[in-house]
């Protein structure tokens, strides 16, 4: 620690002991990876907020100035505006050396400061550079440069947005050419309207403290009266400055923010600012980090190299999909516990996310339950059909009717509600097929199956229910991907579904076999007398025999165009095959109506 900044420390410790909360700040410093949960543990452990405010404040002492910056930005965070006031003097001015994330960027001790000024957070020890996304973020933001105006970085929790943001605004250039007049930090996360006042006061008294450490206004006492003390600052007093807002979740906070300003703002919703006005641009963080940088991560973490990484290491990051979040989670329990490989692996394939915890100043302790957030501010009834996706088999993509008939609705409302969880990256969209398909990360369906594990059969049976419903008449034979759906997962469900019956009269019935083989092909088929044929009964194994054998002896004519007549070619089966029954059947049905 820098001598000045350490002398600050000791005089004002007094004061400083009397007044934090260490738990809180604690939280901010973990985040910052300049201490480390033991150290936070040791801490908690004193009988009282005085005693472990000083442990604090002696540990504090022992460390480096990035520590004192990451107290300092903690006390603002926490709106100890009075104590982060009596710090800011003697901040230290860090520099390149002092990085400790082996990056090799360097910036300058200008970027730094106006950084940590603005409480921007420091990135994760652990750090790998994104360039292609940052760059995009940068590029929207030059376009600020001349007028005021909204970047959106949107995308799911965990996807890395916050670390963007505050990777994007350290360059010196853009700061120089498009933010001279700062760069300030507000973390928003939920939250109701005292609560936004309240981080609105404390934006208000930071600026005004930077400016004259002397005056004392009154803090604002209503939204309104906030929203006007805050123009007038942004306008008069810092012009050209960026305010980034980071994790909104309700246009109300945008509303107070909306002063023709420069903003910054990271969410999962992406429509937010249409109800502000100005410019709008946007950065979607649609998928996780690739292979290479997830190793990158756990070598990290573990201290090894990438190519020295156990093969468990690849199927970590494949199984969460290179989620920044997950892969950070378990690489920062690897650390600790170096020989759980295996372990952790395992966890993460049966989706115990509870156990593996994020730093304890994330929002939400685990994967889980920052989508049950998202999901939470769903209006009730759209909770119920987002629960109803729990059904679909992963990495399948679907169009809007297949759900229009799942919920019973017009197939123009289902895309609006499709639209809502999409905005929320409750859901994704493949806008490169006409009509849109509509699809889950998978980690949004381990967690819905987990969720809801209680209720899969009957969730199933309803998409069965409501497909017999709707085709009363008989199976779609339209080909279109609608179509394709059921004929492809009608079996599916009704076997989740445990609806022993009615898969045995759709798998048994030489009408079902037509359709889908003609549609499909009859490899499909085949899997599906492999696959649920276990689950019908032992009676039926004969039956089943006979449709598979008719299937691999006429398999090369089903592949056929013009379709051959499945009647006919079943008609050549022996006379004790039930399909050869049910072909009897219909033809003399056939002859009967001449
Ligand atoms: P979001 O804001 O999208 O919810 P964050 O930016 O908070 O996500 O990132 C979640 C976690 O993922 C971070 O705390 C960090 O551990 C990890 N992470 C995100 N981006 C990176 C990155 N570029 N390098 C290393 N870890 C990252």
């Amino acid at each position: 620690l820098e001598e000045r900044a350490r002398s600050c420390l000791l005089r004002h410790r007094h004061r400083l002991e009397q007044d934090i909360k260490a738990p809180y700040l604690m939280d901010h410093m973990i985040s910052d990876d300049v201490l480390t949960m033991e150290e936070e543990e040791r801490i908690l452990v004193k009988p009282n907020r005085k005693d472990q405010a000083a442990a604090l404040l002696e540990l504090l002492l022992r460390k480096d100035n990035r520590a004192y910056i990451s107290f300092y930005n903690a006390l603002v965070k926490e709106a100890y505006d009075d104590l982060a006031n009596l710090l800011h003097g003697d901040l230290p001015q860090t520099s390149c050396n002092q990085q400790l994330n082996g990056s090799t960027d360097c910036f300058s001790s200008y970027v730094q400061t106006v950084l940590s000024e603005g409480g921007v957070p420091q990135r994760p020890v652990v750090f790998v550079s994104r360039p292609e996304l940052v760059n995009r973020v940068r590029e929207k933001l030059y376009r600020l440069q001349k007028e005021a105006g909204w970047v959106t970085i949107f995308g799911m929790a965990g996807s890395g947005k916050s670390v963007l943001a505050a990777e994007a605004v350290r360059h010196h250039g853009l700061i120089e050419e498009c933010f001279p007049g700062g760069i300030h930090w507000l973390s928003i996360g939920k939250l109701d309207k005292p609560d936004l006042l309240g981080k609105i006061q404390s934006l208000c008294f930071r600026l005004e403290q930077s400016l004259d450490s002397q005056s004392l206004h009154r803090p604002p006492n209503s939204l309104d009266e906030a929203k006007e003390r805050l123009r007038f600052l942004v306008l008069r007093k810092y012009p050209r400055s960026l305010l980034i807002l980071d994790d909104i979740w309700d246009s109300m906070v945008l509303k107070a923010f909306d002063i023709q300003c420069r903003v910054l703002l990271t969410t999962r919703n992406r429509s937010l600012t249409d109800s502000v006005s100005g410019a709008k641009y946007e950065v979607e963080v649609e998928s996780g980090l690739d292979e290479k940088k997830g190793l990158e991560i756990l070598a990290l973490y573990t201290n090894t190299k990438p190519q020295g990484l156990p093969e468990e290491a690849r199927s970590i990051v494949k199984e969460c999909k290179g989620s920044p979040l997950v892969v950070s989670l378990i690489g920062a329990l690897l650390k600790e516990k170096p020989n759980r490989w295996q372990y952790y692996l395992s966890q993460l394939r049966q989706k115990k996310f509870k156990r593996i915890r994020k730093s304890s100043s994330y929002d939400y302790d685990a994967l889980d339950q920052a989508m049950s957030a998202s999901i939470e501010v769903l209006p009730e009834e759209h909770r119920e059909l987002y629960r109803d996706l729990t059904v679909l088999e992963k990495d399948v993509k679907i169009p809007a009717k297949v759900l229009s008939v799942l919920w019973d609705l017009e197939p123009e409302e289902v895309e609006d509600i499709l639209e809502e969880f999409a905005n929320k990256s409750l859901l994704f969209v493949d806008n490169h097929n006409k009509p849109y398909l509509y699809y889950l990360h998978d980690l949004q369906l381990d967690f819905l199956v987990e969720q809801n594990r209680t209720q899969l059969e009957s969730l199933h049976s309803k998409v069965v229910h409501q497909y017999q419903e709707h085709y009363r008449d008989g199976p779609p034979t339209s080909g279109d991907e609608e179509c394709l759906y059921w004929i492809r997962f009608l079996t599916y469900h009704m076997a989740k579904a445990n609806m022993a019956q009615e898969l045995h009269s759709l798998l048994f019935s030489l009408d079902w076999v037509k359709t889908k083989a003609q549609i499909m092909g009859p490899a499909h088929l085949i899997s599906d007398y492999m696959e649920h044929g276990p689950v019908l009964d032992k009676e039926n194994s004969e039956v089943c025999s006979h449709f598979q054998e008719f299937l691999s002896l006429n398999g090369h004519q089903l592949e056929q165009r013009p379709f051959p007549d499945v009647v006919q070619l079943a008609l050549s089966q022996p006379q004790t095959s039930e399909v050869y029954r049910q072909a009897l059947v219909q033809a003399q049905d056939r002859a009967s109506r001449g």
